[in-house]
């Protein structure tokens, strides 16, 4: 629990706050100061601080300091605005906002019209001059002070209003008149007393109170946590309170209340996006309760409003020097600004801006490369709909979210939860969608809604989760009861038809529409010229901001490949080398008899034949990779698995046995394999007879393949190539096993050598990933020219879990529990497997200086891991050649880290 001293400030007015301030205030109060310094028009107001929170959640009540805090500022606010907080005359009215350090859209509750009560009613009524109005704003209190604060089911609300608009044969709630709206009010309050045992509160500090606490509460609430796992946002930052003098949107046709971005988030064009709905308070436009019209129209609707709100953006977008998303309430003819916020947007628009804002001179390269991120570059490389294949259009939507989705339609999300659980892939199809779909949400492949535009609930809460989206597709009526949809023409989806959503295109198709590679992945491949002229708009943003990267990265990256065509792939995507081939895939197949034979040998004539008949099949692999990679270092990493892999399954080979002795058939040979599959089985092979173990209790295996290695070099060299091998001796745990393993290598070195009548230059090293390993890394330098940490292992043994048995059985509760925020076999536990990798490093150097420093598990694809191994100053990461692009560009994010020009945003 943070310590509360008698200085401690829990209280900020919107004067006193800035942009920078969001651990603080938040990013709602944060920017809400910036807008109010920028001398932009927010209404008044004050910040309640995280810390306030933090003491709440730790100890059960506020800070003590707090209420006088309040009081003081409340206030300075009633002066400001000449009338008090509930005044029955003429009230002040305040909306209480919640806003978290990150923005959690939707997730977090907000209640407006704070103040209101039937005492003052009537003093708002008169003093707006409409009745209507100010029933319609006291009933949306009890709605939203009913639900978020005091818990009640807000259906109950709902129902009795489109009761009340049923009674009146009208649609929408603004046909309903003051009268309605009064009765309305009765009747809310009858279902809050019925609800919760007491009457709705009239004091109207009471109110605001327990509207704070309300949003203190909410931090910890259900979707508040899942919203935050799925983000890894941590869960200890706490809500901060906005508290904000009340501007009304539903004052009639010239009033109204809207949403904005500065550009389109789904490409990055300027231009003019948003929503706008006349008539209405904010909780309305992305609720989706009645159709909104497109911003462009507001030019028509109020063009002096229109015009400072363009104004407004344009000095947002200079200021913030990126894409804002903005909120507004416009009420008769006086233009607000409620919210603003650097906002989110698409993967392809990340790159898209990046590179505009440099244009623009707004940002330079190293800023640029802190706008996009690597899983935004992996979302590029997904494949896309094959635009050529012929498809079943079932109608079109909004392009909320891109990418290519296919699945089997659900039209809720606990379906979505339990059919994705049993491995199918489904597309969640919904009206709109609310906060309670988020689980279903993220189990889909895509969302489809039929309501609700770009800044729909659907719409930002996909992009924000990088999911396939389209929404509004109104044209399809979805019948979330009866669990089907019907497109124009009659066609009807069941529940498990198969459909296809393009979010990119909006396009909504029948079936399983065939996909292609993405034309980022064909620049990758050096299909197509990034730097063209007529290039694809995204892909020259995507080459221009690789560029950057490449230029300024410290880390080298290579790739994980066991065969040539790997290797070429890997060069293509900008491998510089391979950092682990292994070569267990070269004993597949038809090799796998020769493996048999050198596992059953029972003397040695037997096991130098096995052996023998191997070495040209390794050496043939070896030469065809090097000459892949000429000229770059190739990793080759010496046999490692146990050897039961090589070797049939245990109890099928005994049923097998077991047969044919019942029919006295048994075969000599199958019993030899018998025994040596029982001899070879292991409870635990993680932690068996593999790596450098099986070197040296097998005579002559690493020899063979050590010979391989030196006798492909030799031969490239000698056909005018310069192959860069380097010998890897996995699973070393003492210094010891090392040298027994150099020195024989070096002896068969030296043979092939004089054989070819050619030096050779084959490094040898070894892979870190025993933790007696890591803590004896001093002494194993000696014996090594280079260190590849092999974090996968290292993972496990420093756990002290196999991967393979754990992954599936306990860590979704951990990752439910909160003991991980990801899984450390994605990313790099820091704390402990890193500290390892980063003791190792110092002691390895300190041995020998000039110690090469790798990572060839998973981990080095992984953008967080990047960051890690850049910081622990290794030389290079490897991973799957898929992932290099991703690493190759969050090695230059890592460099480029602090060095922007403005890196303060
Ligand atoms: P969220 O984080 O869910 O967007 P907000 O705190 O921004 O929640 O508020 C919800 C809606 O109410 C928004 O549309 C916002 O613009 C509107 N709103 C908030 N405070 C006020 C206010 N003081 N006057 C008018 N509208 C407001
Ligand atoms: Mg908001
Ligand atoms: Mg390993």
């Amino acid at each position: 629990m943070p310590e509360t001293t008698d200085q401690q400030k829990f209280v900020y007015d919107f004067t006193e706050g800035n942009k920078d301030l969001k651990d603080l205030l938040g990013g709602k109060g944060a920017n809400l100061a910036e807008m109010t310094n920028l001398g932009l028009p927010v209404p008044p107001g004050f910040t309640i601080t995280t810390e306030a929170c933090k003491v709440y959640l730790g100890s059960g009540s506020e800070p003590t300091a707090l209420r006088d805090e309040v009081s003081a500022h409340l206030e300075a606010l009633e002066k400001r605005m000449g009338k008090k907080l509930g005044q029955a005359d003429d009230p002040l009215l305040v909306s209480v906002r919640s806003g978290a350090k990150f923005s959690m859209p939707g997730m977090m509750d907000t209640v407006l019209n704070i103040g209101l009560s039937d005492a003052s009613v009537a003093g708002l009524a008169s003093q707006a001059g409409d009745e209507r109005f100010a029933w319609d704003s006291y009933r949306r209190l009890i709605q939203m002070f009913g639900k978020t604060v005091l818990g009640v089911d807000g259906e109950l609300f709902e129902e009795a209003l489109d009761e009340a608009k049923r009674a009146k044969g009208v649609t929408t709630d603004v046909e309903l008149g003051a009268a309605d709206l009064k009765r309305l009010v009765e009747e809310f309050k009858g279902i809050v007393a019925e609800e919760t045992g007491r009457d709705f509160p009239q004091e109207p500090r009471e109110q605001m109170d327990l509207a704070i606490r309300a949003v203190f509460d909410s931090w910890n609430g259900d979707r508040a946590k899942l919203y935050r796992r799925q983000e890894r946002i941590p869960g200890d930052l706490g809500t901060a309170v906005n508290i904000c003098s009340m501007v009304f949107g539903n004052l009639g046709p010239d009033s109204g209340t809207g949403v904005a971005f500065t550009r389109d988030p789904a490409s990055g064009h300027q231009g003019v996006y948003g929503d706008y709905l006349q008539n209405a308070q904010g909780e309305d436009v992305v609720a989706g309760i009645r159709n909104t019209v497109p911003l462009a129209d507001l030019e028509r609707i109020d063009k002096a409003s229109y015009a400072q709100l363009m104004q407004i953006m344009e000095t947002l977008e200079t200021h913030y020097k990126d894409l804002c998303d903005i909120e507004f309430t416009i009420e008769r003819g006086k233009l607000w600004m409620l919210q603003t916020r650097v906002g989110k947007r698409t993967a392809g628009a990340a790159f898209r801006i990046a590179t505009q804002l440099v244009d623009q001179g707004l940002i330079d390269e190293a800023e640029a490369l802190q706008r996009v991120t690597g899983a935004q570059l992996a979302q590029l490389m997904f494949p896309r709909f094959d635009e050529k294949a012929k498809a079943d259009l079932l109608g079109r939507g909004i392009a909320a979210s891109p990418g290519a989705a296919v699945g089997r339609a659900v039209f809720d999300s606990y379906t979505a939860v339990k059919w994705s659980r049993s491995g199918e892939k489904v597309i969640l199809i919904r009206r709109e969608t609310n906060p309670d779909d988020l689980d279903g949400m993220i189990a889909s492949e895509g969302i489809l809604t039929s309501r609700g535009g770009k800044t729909s609930h659907a719409a930002v809460v996909a992009r924000g989760m990088g999911k396939t989206c389209v929404c509004g597709a109104e044209e399809l009526e979805v019948d979330t009861k009866q669990r089907k949809m019907t497109a124009p023409g009659g066609v009807v989806i069941q529940e498990g038809d198969v459909v296809s959503i393009d979010g990119s295109t909006g396009k909504v198709y029948l079936g399983e529409v065939p996909v292609v590679p993405s034309p980022v992945v064909e620049y990758f491949e050096g299909r197509t010229d990034g730097a063209a002229q007529d290039a694809d708009e995204l892909v020259k943003a995507v080459h221009r901001v690789m560029t950057y990267a490449d230029g300024g990265r410290r880390l080298q990256v290579r790739a994980n490949a066991d065969n040539a065509e790997d290797a070429a792939r890997a060069r293509r995507f900008g491998a510089q080398g391979i950092g682990l081939c292994r070569t267990e895939h070269m004993f597949l197949g038809e090799r796998r008899e020769m493996v048999e034979r050198l596992i059953l040998a029972d003397h040695e004539d037997e096991r130098d034949e096995a052996l023998k008949a191997l070495l040209p099949l390794q050496k043939s692999d070896f030469v065809e990779l090097f000459e892949a990679m000429d000229g770059l270092p190739v990793t080759v990493r010496l046999l490692d698995p146990p050897l039961h892999e090589f070797l049939p399954d245990i109890t099928e080979l005994s049923v097998r046995v077991a047969l044919a002795e019942a029919r006295e058939e048994a075969h000599e040979n199958e019993l030899r394999l018998l025994q040596a599959v029982h001899k070879l089985h292991e409870q635990n092979p993680m932690l068996g007879l593999r790596g450098v173990r099986l070197g040296l209790v097998i005579p002559g295996l690493f020899a063979m393949q050590v010979r391989a290695i030196a006798e492909a070099a030799a031969e490239r060299l000698n056909a005018g190539g310069d192959p860069r091998a380097e010998i890897m001796i996995p699973l070393v745990g003492t210094v010891q096993e090392l040298e027994i393993v150099r020195e024989e290598a070096e002896r068969v070195i030296a043979e092939v050598e004089q054989a070819a009548g050619t030096g050779l230059r084959l490094p040898l090293g070894t892979m870190i990933e025993l933790p007696r390993a890591a803590l004896t890394a001093g002494q194993i330098a000696e014996a090594a020219e280079f260190f590849s940490f092999g974090t996968n292992d290292l993972t496990q043994t420093v756990w002290g879990f196999s991967r393979d048995d754990v992954e599936a059985s306990f860590f979704t509760a951990y990752l439910e529990k909160g003991i991980f925020g990801v899984s450390p076999f994605e990313t790099i536990d820091r704390d402990g497997v890193g500290s390892l990798v980063r003791a190792a490093a110092e002691a390895g150097r300190a041995t020998r200086p000039d110690l090469k420093l790798g990572v060839c598990g998973e981990h080095g694809g992984d953008p967080d891991s990047v960051h890690f191994f850049h910081e622990v100053g290794l030389d290079y990461v490897s991973c799957s050649p898929f992932r290099i692009p991703v690493a190759r560009l969050e090695a230059g994010r890592a460099a480029a880290l602090g060095k922007g020009d403005s890196d303060s945003r």
